[in-house]
């Protein structure tokens, strides 16, 4: 099996969830077994190396699952990229679109400064709203894109267009 075969195989497809006509991407089966949860975290962790990070950024709350052991695997610092309102320090805050209404990501403005290359990582990879805003939390703290690395891309959604800007060339890889 390859490693691509190897993570498909433990993520579950939940119909109507969390509502009617979604098809929600479960990764519990994956971070139940060993060795999916440990190639995935290697895998991440080779692209945090292979575009020169030095600050890995996880977004709330799976990004966190993921983006911690890779961090620790890559030898780097893990920042939480958090829903407004939970980081109880000073914060850098970004508002973005959703299909109805609208969210707002937070970070602790002294997590990341200018020399900081960030590697961003999430579980799915939707609208690209999410990944998109945490690209502005970043930079508007200083800090340079690394890139954007996720365990799954729902292409159907086109997240990729939304953030070809907001990459400014930086990479999106999808494992
Ligand atoms: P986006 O902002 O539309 O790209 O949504 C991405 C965020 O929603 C990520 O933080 C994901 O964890 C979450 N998300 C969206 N769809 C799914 C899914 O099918 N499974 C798990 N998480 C999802």
């Amino acid at each position: 099996k390859t490693t691509r075969e190897l993570l498909l195989s433990r993520i579950r497809d939940v119909p109507d969830y969390p509502k009617p006509g979604v098809v929600f991407k479960d990764i519990t089966p994956l971070l139940a077994d060993p060795e999916a949860f440990t190639a995935l975290t290697e895998a991440l962790a080779e692209l945090c190396v292979r575009y020169g990070a030095t600050k890995i950024v996880g977004l709330e709350a799976r990004g966190f699952i993921l983006a911690a052991p890779v961090a620790v695997r890559a030898g780097l610092g893990f920042v939480p990229v958090r829903k407004a309102g939970k980081l109880p320090g000073a914060t850098l805050s970004q508002a973005y679109a959703l299909e109805y209404g609208t969210a707002e990501i937070e970070v602790h403005a002294e997590d990341l400064a200018a020399g900081d290359r960030v590697m961003v990582i999430d579980d799915v990879l939707a609208t690209g709203g999410t990944a998109e805003a945490s690209l502005e939390l970043i930079r508007r703290a200083g800090a340079e894109v690394a890139g954007v690395a996720v365990l799954m891309e729902l292409a159907f959604l086109s997240g990729r267009d939304r953030l070809k800007t907001a990459l400014r060339g930086a990479p999106l890889e999808a494992l």
